[in-house]
């Protein structure tokens, strides 16, 4: 969305009806599930308006419980009707701007892990089985600590690394060394070929000098959503 897109509220409710985007077979790029093959659930809205976000995620509209299910099942069966998807992310704009209990619950019952990819600054209870990666973003005045609820049950932070925007020229600690919480970082996509060759080698400078785990985006190289 580049910054254009509205700062939406969270939203509460049943999570009987969620606003969706779109709901997606793929295979994970990021983070320390990199290459699961996966079914995103892609849901609308934003509480943050980042200037290089690289997602479209307003297009929503309201979608049953059963509705995603049936997306979701249909998804995760190949062509043969074998299960080949078990991960289900759930991903944005922010998940947390949703009420997604149910839907986690409804998921995990089904048999499928679930991750959900998020920026740190809302958080609702769910169960523990699901997996949490925590992308923090600087808006403007530095990075704050991750919430305590988020860092306590957060299987990666990751963090985007870009040679030309100073906010995203190092990586913080958000209380990662608290919890030896695992970093992952990623070089920022500017669209703009020299600037992603930058980012590039600031990502792999980082990872060399600190130890930081590398997170390309491996959809992008495959050219799949
Ligand atoms: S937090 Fe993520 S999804 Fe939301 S605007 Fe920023 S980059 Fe885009």
């Amino acid at each position: 969305m580049r910054g254009r897109n509205p700062i939406r509220k969270p939203v509460e409710g049943s999570g009987d009806v969620l606003e969706v985007k779109e709901v997606f077979p793929t295979l994970q790029g990021e983070g320390p599930l990199a290459g699961m093959p996966s079914v995103f659930i892609r849901l609308g809205g934003c509480n943050l308006a980042c200037k290089f976000c690289d997602t479209a995620f307003e297009d929503f509209s309201p979608w049953s419980m059963s509705e995603i299910m049936s997306s979701v099942r249909k998804y995760a069966r190949n062509d043969q009707g074998a299960s080949v998807r078990k991960l289900v992310v759930l991903t944005g704009g922010e998940p947390f701007r949703q009420p997604i209990a149910t839907l986690c619950d409804t998921l995990l019952e089904e048999g499928f892990t679930v991750q959900i990819e998020t920026n740190g600054l809302l958080f609702r209870p769910l169960d523990a089985r699901v997996q949490i990666v925590c992308s923090p973003k600087n808006i403007g005045k530095g990075y704050k600590p991750v919430r305590g609820d988020i860092l306590e049950r957060c299987l990666a932070l990751k963090f985007l690394i870009s040679a030309s925007n100073k906010d995203y020229a190092y990586v913080p600690d958000v209380g990662q060394s608290l919890l030896s919480t695992p970093v992952y970082i990623q070089p920022m996509d500017e669209y703009d070929a020299e600037k992603n060759a930058a980012n590039l080698a600031l990502t792999q400078e980082l990872c060399a000098r600190h130890g930081y785990r590398l997170s390309l985006q491996l959809h992008k190289m495959l050219g799949i959503p």
